[in-house]
């Protein structure tokens, strides 16, 4: 999660047919005076908040009134801090229900209900199995298999009770994480309050989780670069947009190797491995925030065939996908908005 999944393309210089341009678009965004700009260390990750109008006092007020919300959310939504909601549900499974918040019921409301539209491939309930793998440590480590199993009987997220003001993990040795919606719901938040209080023009990153905020100061749309996920200075083409979310989850974002494998930290409900389908990221790009964060993570365990059908079916969002057989396949909604970056060894194909 520290590290930028998708960078804002004001951030990457390769060779490039508009270079020049996108260097002329880089300067003029940097020297803009119209910009006001905050980073904070949150969630485990660094998030970047740009706001764009010509009332500076306005812009900074709207600043400072996300980071409140941005810490706040923190302290009711982290896994770590002790007395966080999340770490109390967790400290009281198969004990008694704990009372929680706002935040924290509509967002475990909204994981059970895209728990049940991915058929299982997003569940928060996966924790016991990611922290065994040492995601959530300093060390890393392959469980034993026995282990494995043992763990995926407390995975499942329909014995998290929700009732009114209540939350309850029925059994005991069960646990949530929200590291793959967390950041989601909080970018709807601060999308919001920048709306509210008159922010026309902003783009804000959290741990590479892309808001855009209307378009840019002078109209245009803002860039974001999908990343090449085999190369970290690469990318694989240029998403144009504006009052989107743009969310992408790969494996070479958090990894460990051991014995010359690499484990990366999305793992597969159905059998408690990272996931191992194919694919290399997936992007999901729509305007909720919380959406995106969820089937970023849900498609990539999904595999191509079955994401894309998911696509098919549902809508409602857009993807671009990179495969290990280095296709970039995007779909038709991004037709027009989706540079592809030419290169080498790879293909690309708009998905019908
Ligand atoms: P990141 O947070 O690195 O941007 P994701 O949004 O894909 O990436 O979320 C991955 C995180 O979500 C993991 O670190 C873990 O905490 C949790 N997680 C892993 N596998 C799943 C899963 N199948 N369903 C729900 N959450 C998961
Ligand atoms: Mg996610």
């Amino acid at each position: 999660m520290g590290i930028l999944v998708l960078l804002c393309l004001f951030g990457i210089l390769t060779g490039c047919a508009d270079q020049a341009k996108l260097a002329k678009e880089q300067l003029a965004e940097e020297s803009n005076p119209d910009r006001q700009q905050i980073q904070i260390f949150a969630m485990d990750t660094i998030m970047d908040l740009k706001v764009y109008d010509k009332d500076g006092e306005k812009a900074k007020d709207a600043l400072l009134t996300c980071e409140k919300e941005i810490n706040r959310l923190d302290g009711v939504l982290s896994a770590t801090r002790e007395s966080s909601e999340v770490s109390k549900i967790n400290q009281n499974a198969g004990k008694e229900p704990v009372v929680v918040g706002e935040d924290t019921k509509e967002l475990l409301n909204f994981a059970k209900e895209m728990y049940r539209e991915t058929e299982g491939a997003f569940d928060i309930t996966i924790a016991p199995v990611v922290s065994e793998w040492g995601f959530t440590k300093e060390e890393k480590k392959v469980p034993a298999k026995e282990e494995i199993q043992k763990l995926l009987q407390k995975v499942d997220i329909e014995k998290l009770s929700l009732d009114g003001e209540n939350a309850f993990l029925t059994e005991e040795g069960m646990s949530i994480d929200l590291g793959g919606i967390a950041k989601g719901y909080t970018s709807d938040l601060v999308t919001k309050i920048l709306k509210e209080k008159g922010i026309a023009h902003g783009i804000v990153s959290l741990g590479g989780n892309i808001s855009a905020i209307g378009t840019r100061e002078d109209g245009g749309k803002w860039k974001v670069a999908v990343q090449n996920p085999l190369d970290e200075n690469d990318y694989v083409g240029v998403l144009e947009v504006s009052d989107l979310s743009v969310v992408t989850s790969g494996g070479y974002q958090r990894y460990f190797e051991q014995d010359g494998v690499r484990y990366h930290h999305i793992i597969d409900p159905k059998n408690g491995y990272p996931a191992n389908n194919g694919l290399l990221s997936v992007s999901i790009i729509c305007p909720q925030g919380q959406k995106a964060d969820v089937l970023s993570t849900a498609l990539f365990v999904m595999g191509k065939e079955k994401a894309l059908d998911y696509w098919r079916k549902r809508g409602g969002f857009e993807a671009v996908l990179v495969t290990e057989a280095k296709e970039v396949l995007v779909t038709s909604g991004l037709k027009e908005s989706f540079t592809y970056h030419e290169r080498e060894g790879f293909s690309f194909t708009v998905v019908q």
